[in-house]
């Protein structure tokens, strides 16, 4: 992260805002979508209920007719059980030729209704006016000259079609039987089926044979992308805040973190572990591998907490050098020829560190002072590292690649680099045993190395089986927890293989 904090904040700040504005378009039509397809459930909800409700009042009110329009009949027409607010009014024409109806003594109403088989046998049309500018659906019985008829109330679907937003939905309600085609309702803003960007649901009652369209068009579209503009825009500026938080947070956190890595330098925290590298054939150790610590008081940091922060920050090169100091003062109490291997990032050589800090400590044996440079993070300017590389063989330093075989540099790396010296990754130790493919790239490193007579060092070895395996191909220096794990120097110091118990078995 090295541009200004301000521009991370304002970027941070911006991103979602832009993303929001950038997906607006989508956003407004698959809301438009959700609100078309939640309006047709409403509306579907609504009609089972209503449709329950009327089926149970009519079939109850029904056979308490007299068919006279006596005060009985009025009387139960009438009454608020029946006459409820899904029935805009209804009446009895009785055989003598009498008629009453909620709305009064009698209404010119269903002159040439048809006769039903019974009078739970209903038939269907729709009102006319002067009753409705709208047309209403009738519900009819015509046996023995008696005719009984239900308007239904459309007063719900007006109500229903007018949220979230007005004049937003279009309905039209059809008859599949041709012999009903007379059964067809339009309700709401009619203009919207005209409109190009129209979109709809369509509900087919198969038992029924009536169909329904749900139409939404220009009119909804504005609403949902009000609701966008409003709510995501809310929504982008509330996350893109967090976000702008948690990177003041986390910079703050970072920054405390490279504090306390300054600190640690200034007080000479950071100091090397020795993990033993073992001739299993003469079980002798012949060298060691530094591996850094942080020691912070009681507290002994891995450098997976610590050594990409340090590199990011610039500080890697200052806490090798530390290191460095250290294992040179060390490798003077630790038994002859055995050597130290230190590990290096590529800016050791790319910008000539190594070099400098060599001056500076003036170590007269560079046999015993070895260096890993990973194969995990590339080398950008291999040029330069060769050169350094070079430079430091002719005064007799060696190198080691680390971690062979699991970064991109491979074979090319060794010829460009000139090293001699590969160290075969946990990676591939650990497929000795069983059937992973990456066993096969283990014995392929194996018959290169033989070939090109590199060194070779199989790193992460923790059972006998692996030592045998590799033994039996010609990898006899063993580094791992079967021997022994990295150990502050005391302990490295009174470390004999003889202490190790391999363990058996396969791995
Ligand atoms: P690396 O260079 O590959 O070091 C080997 C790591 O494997 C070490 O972890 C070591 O403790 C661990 N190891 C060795 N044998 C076994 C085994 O049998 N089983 C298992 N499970 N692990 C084993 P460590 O000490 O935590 O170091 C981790 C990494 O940190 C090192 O990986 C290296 O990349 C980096 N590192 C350590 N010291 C330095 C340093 O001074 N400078 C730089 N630049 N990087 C360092
Ligand atoms: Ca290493
Ligand atoms: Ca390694």
């Amino acid at each position: 992260m090295s541009r200004h904090p301000l521009f991370w904040s304002l970027g941070l700040f911006f991103a979602p805002l832009l993303l929001v504005l950038s997906l607006g378009p989508l956003l407004t039509a698959t809301i438009s979508r959700q609100l078309l397809e939640r309006k047709e459930h409403e509306l579907l909800a609504y009609q089972a209920s209503r449709n329950q409700a009327l089926e149970h009042a009519v079939l109850t009110q029904l056979p308490q007719f007299r068919f006279d329009c006596g005060p009985d009949d009025m009387a139960l027409l009438q009454d608020p059980t029946y006459y409820n607010r899904h029935i805009r009014f209804a009446g009895i024409r009785t055989a003598q030729g009498k008629s009453c109806s909620t709305l009064g003594p009698g209404l010119p109403i269903l002159e040439d209704a048809k006769e039903t088989s019974s009078l739970t046998d209903f038939a269907f049309t729709t009102t006319y006016s002067p009753f409705d500018t709208d047309r209403e659906l009738l519900i009819y019985a015509k046996y023995d000259g008696h005719l009984i008829y239900w308007a239904l109330s459309n007063s719900w679907v007006y109500e229903l079609m007018q949220t979230p937003c007005r004049d937003c939905f279009y309905l039209e309600f059809s008859h599949q039987d041709p012999a009903h085609e007379h059964l067809y309702f339009p309700r709401g803003n009619g203009a919207i089926k005209q409109q190009p960007e129209r979109i709809s649901v369509t509900e087919i009652d198969e038992y029924n044979r009536v169909e329904q369209t749900l139409w939404a068009g220009a009119e909804l579209r504005r609403y949902a992308a009000k609701q966008v503009r409003h709510y995501g825009l809310l929504g982008a500026a509330s996350l893109g805040l967090l976000l702008v938080l948690a990177y003041w947070l986390l910079r703050n956190y970072r920054n405390s973190l490279s504090g306390l890595l300054k600190l640690g330098l200034q007080r000479g925290e950071f100091i090397p572990f020795y993990q033993p590298i073992v001739d299993c054939r003469t079980r002798e150790v012949v060298g060691y591998e530094a591996l850094i610590r942080w020691q912070r008081g009681d507290e002994v940091i891995s450098p997976g907490m610590f050594i990409d922060y340090a590199e990011q920050q610039g500080l890697i090169v200052p806490i090798t050098d530390q290191l460095v100091r250290q294992v040179v003062a060390d490798l003077d109490r630790l038994t002859e020829p055995r050597w130290v291997s230190v590990n290096l990032v590529a800016d050791h050589l790319e910008h000539a560190y190594l070099p400098q800090m060599l001056e500076k400590v003036q170590w007269p044996s560079p046999d015993r002072l070895t260096f890993e440079l990973t194969e995990r993070l590339p080398i950008t300017n291999i040029k330069a590292a060769a050169r350094e590389i070079a430079k430091l063989g002719l005064r007799g330093y060696h190198f080691k690649i680390d971690d062979f075989g699991t970064g991109y540099g491979g074979f090319a790396y060794l010829q460009q680099l000139g090293i001699k010296s590969i160290k075969i990754d946990k990676m591939f130790v650990d497929t000795i045993g069983t059937q992973d493919f990456k066993r096969s790239v283990l014995d392929a490193i194996i018959a290169f190395g033989r070939e090109s007579k590199m060194e070779m060092i199989a790193e992460g070895v923790e059972h006998q089986a692996q030592i045998d395996y590799l033994l039996a191909r010609g990898v006899y220096l063993i580094q791992g927890y079967v021997y022994a794990k990295p150990m502050p120097l005391e302990e490295a110091l009174a470390w004999s293989p003889s202490l190790a118990i391999p363990q058996a078995g396969s791995a």
